[in-house]
């Protein structure tokens, strides 16, 4: 597929093509572009002109057809969910659930900017007045990982074009094709012409282009924690704005008083969705000395009905990106093992004949860790938690907040009570008590600490794309 610029198709001014690959089967399902700064240079130019435009559209008008597009998005679910499911390699119901979500913050985001507003202090001066209003911020570079293609984008793009800001998108290397396919959607809900654009090729190739140019007035960015500091640096260094939504490696406490038929449920759940590959995962499992046992058999009795394989068959989990992203699971169990931990399932990469062409690792529950194990300090983006037990409470705050992460943590304790003071005490961008959602689309999403800078979401996530401008009159 070329890059969607301007409306249009467009082959890359590099000449180059990539192949995107199927993690299942290694088969190339299609190309991309590799585009390169020239490329970078005609994608931002169109950004730019539009929104000179976009930026006078009543607000009612682009709620319209935002609303448009996420119904299209809908009635396309299937289709772009399959899309997804070939190029990620998750089960295809979750896929086209993916992009029924996408299509429901987008709707949300449309009548949340219809509520945004601005200010008339009352300063009562006579003859004069300031007008407190907000401005659009101008063209939202958006960079984002391959594991929830979907999702990542549409937590920036409704926030930002409901306010009159342009989009160029950079999706990952390795799950390019769903994005591209919702730029053609927006283009036929009626969107005018350089409003939404997608750029693909190798980030390392023209990240440095897309983050530094004139034209770009925000980064929003999902990704890897090094990635996302080497952009804030150089966002920086050119005064952009940025978003950085980055690594987890996010803890959970059980309390000894906890509901455990909820609880093993939403913890293997949140373990193992999309094979680990997923920021906000539940990774460390803490849990007090009375019921670690109990914990460990069920949490391992649970995780043991989970099927591998296929994401057109009945599975709960596909294979692994890449080699890359599959290889912490595989370290990080071998360093556990090798200081004293228990493998209790899982633990070693599937190889038989339905995996031999993947990169397929089980989900796997190690027992007995500490913290000087890189299981419970570096985040694994796998199917891979550590657990261990606690005897106090303030003990277990300790080992929960003991990170340089802080995405989300969960608590489960009888006592709602208690459980909220853990809440208050946790280092984390959302906390979850006594269950595990998934985020709502109305409230903010990000990250403390290593985790990032900025929320998404919510009316929060949309006046992240506008600048506050204050006029004073005289009269
Ligand atoms: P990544 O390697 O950091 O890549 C993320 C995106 O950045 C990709 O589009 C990548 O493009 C691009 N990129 C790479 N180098 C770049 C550069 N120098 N300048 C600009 N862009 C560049 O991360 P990943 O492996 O895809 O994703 C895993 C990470 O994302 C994990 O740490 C996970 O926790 C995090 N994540 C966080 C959230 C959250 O909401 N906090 C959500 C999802 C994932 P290429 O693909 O072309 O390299």
């Amino acid at each position: 597929m070329e890059n969607f610029i301007n409306g249009k198709w467009t082959a890359p001014l590099s000449g180059e093509y990539g192949d995107v690959i199927n993690p299942v089967t290694g088969d190339v399902i299609e190309t991309m572009a590799r585009s390169n700064k020239e490329d970078v240079e005609a994608i931002m130019d169109s950004a730019y002109k539009a929104f000179k435009q976009w930026k006078k559209v009543p607000t009612a008008e682009r709620a319209k057809l935002q609303h448009k597009a996420a119904q299209l998005m809908r009635d396309h679910a299937e289709e772009i969910g399959t899309i997804l499911a070939k190029e990620l390699g998750r089960p295809l119901a979750a896929c086209v659930r993916e992009i029924n979500r996408g299509a429901d913050l987008t709707d949300y985001y449309a009548e949340e900017g219809l509520r945004l507003k601005g200010e008339v202090p009352l300063h009562n001066i006579k003859g004069e007045k300031a007008m407190v209003v907000r401005d659009p911020i101008g063209v939202v570079v958006s960079i984002t990982s391959f594991n929830y293609p979907i999702a990542l984008l549409t937590m920036k793009l409704g926030a930002a074009l409901i306010v009159g800001c342009t989009i160029v998108a950079k999706p990952s290397d390795d799950t390019p094709l769903s994005t591209l396919k919702i730029a053609e959607l927006f283009s036929q809900a009626g969107y005018p012409e350089g409003v939404f654009n997608v750029i693909t090729g190798r980030g390392r190739d023209i990240g440095d282009a897309l983050v530094t140019h004139p034209h770009t007035a925000k980064i929003a960015f999902t990704g890897g924690t090094s990635t996302g500091k080497r952009i804030g640096m150089l966002a920086a260094q050119h005064n952009k704005r940025v978003t950085l939504e980055l690594g987890g490696q996010s803890p959970v406490i059980v309390c000894e008083d906890a509901d455990l038929d909820v609880a093993i449920p939403a913890i293997v759940k949140h373990t193992f969705a999309n094979s680990g590959q997923f920021c906000y995962r539940v990774s460390r499992v803490y849990v007090q000395e009375a019921i670690y046992s109990e914990v460990v058999e069920k949490l391992t009795e649970h995780t043991s009905k989970l099927k591998v394989g296929d994401p057109f068959g009945d599975s709960d989990m596909g294979p692994m990106i890449n080699q890359k992203i599959y290889q912490t699971s595989e370290d990080q169990t071998r360093d556990a093992l090798s200081k004293g931990a228990k493998v209790k399932i899982g633990g070693a990469r599937l190889v038989e004949d339905a995996y031999n062409k993947g990169w397929f690792f089980p989900p796997t529950i190690i027992a007995d860790v500490d913290h000087d194990m890189e299981v419970m300090k570096e985040e694994t983006f796998g199917p891979v938690a550590g657990i261990m037990s606690f005897k106090t409470i303030d003990e277990a705050i300790t080992l929960a907040n003991d990170s340089e992460y802080g995405l989300a943590a969960y608590v489960f304790a009888g006592e709602l009570g208690r459980g909220l003071r853990i809440a208050e005490e946790l280092e984390a961008g959302s906390v979850w008590i006594n269950n595990i959602q998934r985020s709502y689309h109305d409230v903010p999403f990000g990250g403390v600490k290593q985790s990032g800078i900025g929320r998404e979401k919510g009316r929060y996530g949309i006046e992240s794309f506008t600048e506050l401008k204050t006029i004073y009159f005289s009269y």
